[in-house]
C-alpha cells in the first residue's frame, strides 16, 4: 500500500463516508456497530436472491459514496493505459503514475516504444521494480501491437490477452476504462473485500469475477470494480479495516474484523477521506483530493 506523503489524518473528511466517519453512522443513518450481516454465520444461510439484493444495495451504498470513483492509473490513450497496467504489477498505481511521464515523453507510440534500446527502457521504468521483465513485455506488446495490429491496441479480450505480459485482469481495465467494454477487475483489494461480503468464497480470480459478475447487470461492472477498489484503499484495508468508518457496515457480514471504534477508525482512512494526496498526478475533475506529487518530490 502506498505510504500517505502527508499525514493530516483529521482533516475534514469529504463525501458520505467522511460524514460517517465524523458521526459514527453510515450513510443511510444505520449505526456503524450493529450490522445486519453480522453473526451469519449462525443464522439460516442467505438465499440466493437475498445475496444478489444485499449486493446491490452495496453497489449503490459505494456510488454514494465514490461518486468520482476512476480507474487510478494515468493516461491518455488505449496504448498509455496498456502500458500502465502492465507496470502496476507489484507496485502501486502512484509508483506507476510518477513513472509514466518521462516514459511517454520517451516513447510515446507503440513504434517507438518497439524500437527503444532496452537498457534505456529498464532505467525509465526502474522505479516501478521487476523492471527487466516489465521492459520486455512492453517491448514485445509493443512490437505485437506494431505488427499484428496495425499500430492500435486492440478492441477485444481474445486479443489483448495474446499480447505479451497482458492477461486478463489487464485486459480487462483497458476494455472497461479506454473502450467502454464493462469488465471487472479482480485485483487484490477486490477479491479480499467481495470474500469479506460473503459474495464468492472462490481465490482464483477468473471464478471470483464469474461469480461477482453474475450478481450485477453487465453495464454495473466497470464502475462496481473501481468502487470496491476505492473502498479497499481508503476503508476496508487488507490489515486493519477501518470498520467503525464504513459506511457499508450495516451490510457487511464481516463488521468487526477491524477497528470498530469510530474515533479509531477514522483515523485509518487513507487518501481523500483522510485528507492525503491520491494516487494520480492527474485526477479527474470532480476528484475531491488532491493530486499525488511527482517523483522526487518532497514527501
Ligand atoms: S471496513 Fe470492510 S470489513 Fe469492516 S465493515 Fe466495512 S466492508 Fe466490512
Amino acid at each position: 500500500m502506498t505510504a500517505p506523503r502527508d499525514s493530516a489524518v483529521g482533516e475534514q473528511p469529504r463525501g458520505a463516508a467522511g460524514k460517517a466517519a465524523e458521526s459514527g453512522k453510515s450513510s443511510r443513518g444505520a449505526r456503524a456497530g450493529g450490522p445486519a450481516g453480522a453473526g451469519r454465520s449462525t443464522a439460516a444461510p442467505e438465499s440466493r436472491l437475498a445475496l444478489v439484493r444485499r449486493a446491490r444495495r452495496i453497489n449503490r451504498e459505494l456510488a454514494e459514496v465514490y461518486p468520482y470513483a476512476h480507474p487510478e492509473l494515468d493516461f491518455d490513450s488505449p496504448f498509455q493505459l496498456l502500458v500502465a497496467t502492465v507496470l502496476s504489477a507489484q507496485t502501486t498505481d502512484l509508483r506507476v503514475n510518477q513513472t509514466t511521464p518521462a516514459l511517454f515523453a520517451a516513447y510515446p507510440t507503440p513504434e517507438d516504444m518497439a524500437a527503444a534500446d532496452p537498457e534505456a527502457l529498464e532505467q525509465l521504468i526502474r522505479p516501478t521494480g521487476f523492471f527487466r521483465a516489465k521492459a520486455k513485455s512492453l517491448l514485445g506488446l509493443s512490437a505485437a501491437i506494431r505488427d499484428r495490429f496495425g499500430g492500435e491496441v486492440p478492441g477485444r479480450l481474445e486479443d489483448l490477452v495474446t499480447l505479451p505480459g497482458v492477461g486478463r485482469k489487464t485486459a480487462n481495465v483497458v476494455l472497461g476504462n479506454a473502450f467502454g467494454v464493462p469488465g471487472v477487475t479482480v485485483d487484490t483489494h477486490f477479491g479480499r473485500l467481495v470474500r469479506r461480503w460473503r459474495w464468492t468464497e472462490q481465490e482464483d480470480p477468473e471464478k471470483v469475477e464469474a461469480e461477482v459478475c453474475g450478481l450485477f447487470p453487465k453495464s454495473e461492472w466497470t464502475m462496481l470494480s473501481h468502487r470496491i477498489i476505492f473502498h479497499g484503499r481508503r476503508i476496508c484495508h487488507a490489515r486493519k479495516p477501518a470498520c467503525g468508518a464504513c459506511p457499508i457496515a450495516p451490510l457487511c457480514p464481516s463488521y468487526g474484523e477491524g477497528e470498530t471504534d469510530p474515533e479509531k477508525a477514522k483515523k485509518l482512512l487513507k487518501y481523500e477521506m483522510g485528507g492525503q494526496p491520491g494516487q494520480r498526478l492527474r485526477p479527474p475533475a470532480d476528484y475531491p483530493g488532491k493530486p499525488a506529487a511527482p517523483l522526487g518530490a518532497a514527501g
